[in-house]
């Protein structure tokens, strides 16, 4: 077991940062036993990468909603709006992808 900084974020992700000390059992110098233990952790105020991403694509999700509903009243538009409904489909997979992502993390720090 070797010991690692750590930080995480409000929203409850964290990554590992540097190496910092050597357990007893790895006597090899410069190398890790290969389980990482917490040596300090950094909190980092409002939320992670992930969390961004998220932001992010949720707001041009809503804005393509917003176009195709423009759209719909001005009519005409029929190929760009089934054009922007794929674009939503792909972007909304993204999101649960990224989602999952970071459950998986917020799962595993106990
Ligand atoms: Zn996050």
């Amino acid at each position: 077991m070797c010991y690692f900084e750590q930080t995480r974020w409000t929203c409850g992700y964290w990554k590992w940062g540097n190496f910092r000390q050597q357990c007893n059992k790895e006597y090899r110098t410069g190398e890790t036993c290969g389980l990482k233990l917490v040596y300090d952790t950094t909190y980092q105020s409002g939320q992670c990468k992930l969390c961004d991403q998220i932001q992010k694509k949720y707001r041009r999700v809503h804005k393509m909603q917003t176009d195709i509903a423009r759209w719909q009243r001005e009519g005409n538009r029929v190929a760009t709006i089934e054009k922007t409904e794929g674009d939503i489909q792909e972007i909304s997979a993204q999101i649960s992808e990224i989602m999952n992502q970071h459950n998986e993390r917020q799962l595993k720090i106990t």
